[in-house]
């Protein structure tokens, strides 16, 4: 532990003033101790050292016109964080909480999560403190057009390829992918996933994230007895991967029965109604209250509030870090939750985690339960290769296929280091072992 210890001292050191970084490196470190024992040559070769300093970082300027006529200054990141197995991968977040320490942390994961898939995808993670919430789409545009103006030089189809994340969706990439493709002069549809259907884009990488965090609580359950069939779920945030959580929850048999936003959060006894909600979030961009007013007798809206307050057997964070802590993992448990699958990055902090393990709850962290979505970004990048385009059900099964996959390493890995069950170790011990390979294998660079 002396030599992991000193490693996380001197990152604390080396990165001050960033604790949601400082959170995922002790998140992965506490369970890297049993693979350092076992394979002290990774330590000899400093593999975990260099892995907790990315490999390149950019900020920048990002200068725009508001719909008056005045200039206003965002910032960038890029954090290009590890290409061992891949040109880095990794999606973009606007959001005003946005500064390098977030970057970083979601780049770290970023970096095991692409390992599990079997994919062969580097890490990376960017985005910038403009906040898309009530702007016009003519000032998005201005955004994205600026903020490619500069990024487009550090990406490229084998070198970095962005995705989205919190605030960026299929119209954020679309703006991106037109100015990308203007300053180049190339019709390079790999440079970028998540785009449209008719340019590019994949059937199901919409969907592939909720589908996935959902399909991944399932084969949690699976492996303890029953499925998600007849069982309750509730699912926070109404963003992409909430949307699509809720609705696999659904197609597996059971009953999601929550859905919120910054502002509070709806109940809805008889299941989430689906078309309302994409129409209120997907269509208008409305808020959360209006689901609740619009739905009618069985929903309510609770303002402000934890969505963890409520009874269910299965809880899907799928909003952001650390929305789920010590005190609603401690509802939860004492309310009969039977498996957590993170939707989202990092929602659970590390008290909320120890609750979950030390109740023998089955917890998926998000580097295992939520990479469908960049799984799905791969297969995205594979069509764009080959200039062909597969169906939903082959896509979807693909998928499938690959949530199971990674269910089945974390699970094989952890019983191989002596910890049945544990999908936390099971994820960072075999998503670090196939990335430290890589690197051992290329020398010291
Ligand atoms: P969206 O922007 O589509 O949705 C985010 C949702 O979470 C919104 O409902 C938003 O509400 C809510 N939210 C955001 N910040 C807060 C906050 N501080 N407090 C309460 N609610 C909040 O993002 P995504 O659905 O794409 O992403 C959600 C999570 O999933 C993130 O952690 C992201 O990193 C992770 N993820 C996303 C992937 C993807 O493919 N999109 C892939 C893997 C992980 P409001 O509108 O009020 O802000």
């Amino acid at each position: 532990m002396a030599a992991l210890q000193q490693t996380f001292d001197e990152v604390l050191r080396r990165n001050p003033g960033e604790p949601e970084f400082h959170q995922a490196v002790r998140e992965v470190f506490d369970s890297l101790q049993v693979i350092q024992d076992r394979h002290p040559e990774y330590s000899d070769a400093g593999i975990i050292t260099r892995l907790c300093e990315p490999e390149r970082q950019i900020i920048f300027r990002v200068p725009w016109v508001d719909d008056q006529g005045t200039v206003q200054v965002n910032r960038g990141f890029r954090v290009e964080y590890n290409s061992a197995l891949g040109p880095y991968k990794g999606g973009l977040r606007f959001h005003p909480s946005v500064n390098l320490g977030i970057v970083k942390f979601l780049g770290f994961e970023q970096i095991f999560k692409n390992s599990l898939t079997g994919l062969p995808i580097g890490g990376g993670k960017g985005g910038s403190d403009f906040d898309p919430h009530g702007k016009s789409d003519d000032e998005v545009m201005r955004f994205c057009q600026s903020f490619m103006t500069e990024l487009y030089r550090h990406l490229g189809e084998y070198t970095d390829v962005p995705a989205g994340d919190i605030g960026v969706g299929a119209r954020e990439i679309g703006f991106l992918f037109g100015q990308y493709k203007r300053l180049t002069n190339r019709y390079e549809a790999g440079v970028l996933t998540g785009k449209g259907l008719d340019w590019g884009g994949s059937l199901v990488r919409k969907e592939a994230t909720g589908y996935g965090a959902a399909i991944f609580a399932d084969e949690m359950l699976k492996a303890r007895g029953a499925g998600l069939e007849g069982k309750k779920a509730s699912v926070s945030g109404s963003g992409n991967v909430a949307i699509y959580a809720i609705e696999k929850v659904h197609q597996l048999g059971g009953t999601a029965i929550t859905a919120s936003d910054s502002s509070g959060y709806v109940v809805d006894e008889n299941g989430i109604d689906l078309e309302l909600l994409r129409q209120i979030k997907e269509v208008e961009r409305g808020r959360i209250h209006e689901y609740a007013e619009r739905r009618g007798e069985g929903a309510r809206f609770v303002e402000g509030g934890s969505v963890w307050d409520v009874p269910v057997e299965i809880a899907l964070p799928c909003a952001t870090q650390n929305e789920l802590d010590e005190d609603a993992a401690t509802t939860l448990v004492k309310n009969g939750v039977l498996a957590v699958s993170e939707g989202a990055n990092m929602p659970s902090t590390h008290e909320a985690v120890q609750v979950f393990r030390e109740a023998d709850i089955a917890f998926g962290p998000g580097k295992a339960a939520n990479a469908g979505g960049v799984a799905t970004s791969a297969l995205e990048m594979q069509q764009n290769a080959s200039r062909d385009t597969w169906t939903f059900e082959y896509t979807e099964e693909r998928l499938t296929q690959i949530m199971r996959g990674i269910h089945t390493t974390c699970l094989e890995t952890a019983e191989e280091f002596g910890r049945p069950g544990d999908y936390v170790l099971g994820a960072n011990v075999a998503g670090f072992r196939k990335v430290a390979d890589a690197m051992m294998a290329f020398g010291v660079i």
